[in-house]
């Protein structure tokens, strides 16, 4: 079975939910992740922002103003009176449920149960139109099935055993429509994998099932080999390993969440990023292979800080590296690259919240220089140390441009270049026209 997951845009207008419907009765069974309509969780969420702050009144205006835009939607989706009629009673019900919570205590519990709805909302939704059309799918609820653990962590095994419950309930059915984004946490109560969770939620419940494929669907033909923001001509991936996708979502893609691929990668099923509004283009896949001898894509994070520790005392000597990154943990401030030479080390990190209190201490260990404004750029592909002349290939791309430090050799399948922010973009355009314009 695959799971197929829409995201907010992707569900954003009575129309997308059409167009989503017809793309996916194609007579296979699956089960349909979607997220709320767009612009709805934000808009749950400022009404919870007004509750904390004890003004009614304003939440009150935000929800009567989802509510007409609702009643549009419905309006607009379906044909029948019957549907309008069975839907607009579900969503009045909805939005009182919300106002209900303008009156009494406001807290983190309150707030997971608002934030939920918009799931609630676009599933209901889906699956009364499919009713409505005759398609044959049910809704089953997400709440029933996806959890987590003490630790926070999805609780796998509880995941597989209560959704297989929900699939057996149902049998025959060729479309399953569940939630994306909620959950419950260990004692029951009604929670959410953050924001943007539901490709988690596909990626959870494909391996709860062991899914043949995971399709993420978005506004976007996959995952693309460099910033389109930035750089003239990128085109799109056709196949990414887990590590490539993670290290290019992390360097800033922002197409796919980092955590949502760990659950999909351990079960060695395939994610497809996949185009709504282009659904025949091949889009990318994402899976445990590496194509070989071949650099994929670039990415760059900015706002990085670099600092770099020189001591004589670091010549020869053991444990300064550990006494370095200790005071970075006493800080909890992660480092992304590092860079090592015999008196002394560089270090780069996002977070500098308690930048002059680690530079204080760091200052007892040698002289300290800091770097602001700079930019990692990274360089994704089958960077495996056997290989030879890939990594020249990049360095050789930027030639021009003055880097700071360079990163290769701690995965397979990346290198990373610390430049200025103000090189960006031309670094970037360089690395495309050498890596994969062959200018
Ligand atoms: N609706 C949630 C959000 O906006 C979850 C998601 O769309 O993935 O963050
Ligand atoms: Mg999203």
């Amino acid at each position: 079975m695959k799971v197929l997951k829409f995201g907010g845009t992707s569900v954003g207008t009575p129309q997308r939910m059409k167009d989503v419907v017809k793309l996916i009765s194609d007579g296979e069974q699956k089960i349909v992740v979607l997220s709320a309509m767009s612009g709805t969780t934000n808009s749950l969420l400022e009404i919870c922002d007004y509750l904390y702050k004890k003004n009614p009144e304003g939440a009150y205006e935000v929800i009567n103003s989802m509510e007409k835009k609702y009643k549009k939607h419905i309006a607009e989706l379906y044909t029948t009176d019957e549907y309008k009629t069975i839907t607009l009673e579900f969503i009045k019900q909805e939005f009182d449920y919300l106002r209900s919570f303008a009156k009494g205590i406001f807290t983190m519990f309150e707030e997971k149960i608002i934030v939920g709805q918009g799931e609630i909302i676009s599933t209901n939704m889906v699956a009364n139109y499919m009713a409505e059309q005759g398609y044959n799918s049910c809704l089953i609820p997400a709440l029933e099935f996806m959890r987590t653990d003490k630790n926070g962590e999805p609780d796998l095994e509880y995941i597989s055993k209560k959704l297989k419950v929900q699939l057996e309930e149902n049998p025959d059915k060729e479309i399953y429509i569940t939630q994306g984004f909620i959950c419950r946490n260990a004692y029951g109560e009604v929670d959410n994998l953050q924001r943007g969770g539901s490709d988690y939620t596909a990626s959870l419940i494909g391996a709860a099932i062991g899914a043949s494929e995971i399709q993420i669907w978005t506004d976007i033909d996959g995952m693309h080999n460099n910033d389109p923001r930035f750089v003239d001509k990128t085109s799109p991936i056709g196949h990414l390993h887990f590590e490539e996708a993670a290290e290019l979502a992390y360097f800033g893609a922002k197409i796919l969440h980092p955590t949502c691929v760990q659950p999909a990668k351990f079960a060695g099923i395939p994610v497809k990023l996949l185009n709504t509004m282009a659904p025949e283009a091949p889009g990318t896949v994402i899976s445990n292979e590496t194509e070989k001898n071949k650099i994929k894509a670039v990415a760059a994070k900015d706002n990085i800080t670099a600092i770099r520790i020189t001591s004589s005392r670091m010549l020869l000597a053991y444990g300064f590296l550990r006494k370095v990154f200790d005071i970075f943990e006493s800080y909890k401030t992660s480092i992304d690259m590092v860079c090592t030479a015999e008196v002394g080390v560089s270090v780069s990190i996002d977070n500098t919240n308690h930048l002059s209190a680690i530079v204080d201490e760091l200052k007892k260990f040698g002289h300290v220089e800091v770097d602001k404004d700079m930019c990692i750029i990274c360089v994704v592909g089958d960077l495996d140390p056997d290989n030879v002349g890939f990594e020249a290939q990049a360095t050789n791309a930027l030639a021009g441009i003055p880097v700071r430090m360079i990163s290769y050799g701690g995965s397979n399948h990346n290198i990373s270049f610390l430049i200025h922010e103000s090189d960006k973009k031309k670094a970037l355009q360089s690395l495309s026209d050498h890596l994969f314009n062959n200018k």
